[in-house]
This record gives structure tokens, C-alpha cells and sequence, in this order.
């Protein structure tokens, strides 16, 4: 996905975050454990991993501006204006589709830093907590992301793993995130919420390129069918049964928090075809799952 270089961005609804450090940090590189931890997490972060997160440790970072980040050209160039302004769209987006609408703090760290759901880092990954209503991204995994899969696959997989993050914000505020639980199974409530979120990211990448700033520059470029194919395959890639098969696990289904690759393509693509409403997914039988 490319943004119209002369779109004009609004960088109020994203924060950066500096030098994070807590009590304790793994040395500098990132190990290939890490890397493959990364691969597997792509797209498919949830609120697992903040069982094991520690609490209300201190975190020493700093707020820093985004002057850098003013066009979508400065958005084509760097990962962290892409973020601020699929922010923007995602925003303008969500803001016409649901009632009493507000937005998800964004925030960009790297290192650690401190949420109201624990200490977010690398290890952690992308993930949305409810508590304050914000999305943490490291923005070392973002480049990660861009490293493996080329500039272009890249920058879709970093705005596919926002707006997800952001689908699971629209589930709080449309009241599916409450029922949900922290349940494991092919049919659970953990799977539903994270079929919900790819419904909803399908959803805006359908409409993105009508999204506009203020002058009424559309934020992004029209996606082209080979773009659509690189998100079939991302999510393809984050399938727990694909998951599984990588650990050199027998696919258990009663383990599922995400769903199978098959069911996470399919959501993506019920969102891209038919819109939000349509992502009913604790609506339907298991077996239209
Ligand atoms: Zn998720």
C-alpha cells in the first residue's frame, strides 16, 4: 500500500516513545529465537502474552515529536510516519463507520516501555490493550517486517498488523471484546475476536484509498491484486494450524486462538468484499466459522 506522496498527515493520534529501559534488557541484536518469534507472531497478537507480562515495573523513556512526518512521502519513507499516517486513515475511517466513535491511543516505542496491561516489549510484540484503550508497536519489529518482506509486502504486513490491532479497539468499543474471554478452541471466543480483528483490517483496506485529509487528498493509493495477494499469504502465514505445523506441532484445534489460515484469509476477504458489517464472527455457527 502507497500513500499519495502530497497528502498532508495528522500526527496528533500517534505518540513516540524513546530509549525504554527497564530493570532488566537483553543485549543488543536480535537473535534468530527472536526472529522466528516474530515470524510467528506476525499479524496474529492478541492479549495472551500479557498474562505473563510484568506489572508496574518503571520504564524510563521519553516523548519525542513527529516533526519529520508532515507528507505521505515522509510516509513511503519511513516506517514510523507510515504508522502516523495509516493512523490518520484508520481514524477518518472508523470515525464515519461506528457510533459514539474514539480513538485508540497509538504508541510508538522502542526498547520498552509501560502500558496499563504491563510492560510492553520486543518480546511481547504488537498488541492492543484495553485497559487504556491504546495500541503498542516496537518499531524494531516494524522494521523487521519491512526487512522481510520487501518494501512494498513490507509496508502492507506493518499496515495490516495496525489496522488488526485497531479491529480489536472497534471490538471493545462495538461490546464483542467483553464476551470474549480468554478462551482456547476452534470456536472460542479468542478465535472469534481475532477473525473479527482481520474482518475489520479487510474492511478498511477496501476503502483506504477514498479515506482523505482535510484538503481532500486521498491518504493511500488504490491496492493493487498483487498487494491483496501478499496480505492472502501474511495471513496465511499466522494461521494457528500453519503455526503449528512450523513448531513441529501435531495441529491441535482445541489449542486455536487465532484460527486456521484458511478461516483468517477468508475473514480478511469477507471484510475487503463486504464491509464491517459483515464481520459478524460471534454471530455465526462454528461450522460458518
Ligand atoms: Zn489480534
Amino acid at each position: 500500500m502507497t500513500f499519495n506522496d502530497n497528502v498532508r498527515i495528522d500526527t496528533g493520534k500517534v505518540s513516540r516513545r524513546r530509549g525504554g529501559r527497564g530493570g532488566a534488557i537483553a543485549g543488543g541484536g536480535i537473535g534468530v529465537a527472536v526472529l522466528l518469534f516474530f515470524a510467528s507472531q506476525l499479524l496474529g497478537i492478541d492479549l495472551t502474552p500479557l498474562a505473563g507480562m510484568a506489572q508496574g515495573g518503571t520504564v524510563q523513556d521519553q516523548e519525542v515529536g513527529f516533526e519529520d512526518c508532515e507528507t505521505g512521502a515522509d510516509a513511503n519513507e519511513n516506517t514510523e510516519c507510515r504508522m502516523a499516517g495509516a493512523s490518520d486513515s484508520l481514524d477518518r475511517y472508523w470515525t464515519e463507520q461506528v457510533g459514539n466513535y474514539r480513538a485508540p491511543g497509538v504508541i510508538l516505542y522502542d526498547g520498552q516501555t509501560s502500558s496499563a496491561c504491563g510492560t510492553a516489549s520486543a518480546a511481547v510484540g504488537p498488541f492492543y490493550c484495553p485497559s487504556d484503550e491504546s495500541i503498542y508497536l516496537d518499531t524494531a519489529f516494524f522494521e523487521t517486517l519491512r526487512a522481510d518482506y520487501g518494501a512494498s509486502g513490507g509496508s502492507l504486513a506493518q499496515m495490516y498488523v495496525l489496522a488488526h490491532e485497531w479491529g480489536h479497539h472497534i471490538s471493545k468499543l462495538v461490546g464483542s471484546l467483553n464476551g470474549a474471554g480468554n478462551s482456547r478452541g476452534a470456536d472460542s471466543g479468542s478465535v472469534r475476536l481475532e477473525l473479527q480483528a482481520d474482518c475489520f483490517a479487510g474492511a478498511w483496506v477496501k476503502d483506504a484509498s477514498t479515506v482523505a485529509d482535510d484538503r481532500g487528498t486521498p491518504f493511500l493509493k488504490p491496492v493493487s491484486q498483487a498487494q491483496i495477494a501478499d496480505a492472502m499469504d501474511a495471513a496465511a502465514t499466522v494461521g494457528d494450524d500453519h503455526i503449528m505445523e512450523q513448531a513441529g506441532q501435531r495441529v491441535n484445534p482445541d489449542a486455536f486462538t487465532h484460527g486456521t489460515s484458511e478461516q483468517r484469509q477468508r475473514w480478511f476477504l469477507t471484510g475487503y468484499q463486504q464491509g464491517p458489517t459483515a464481520c459478524g464472527t460471534f454471530d455465526v455457527p462454528a461450522s460458518e466459522l
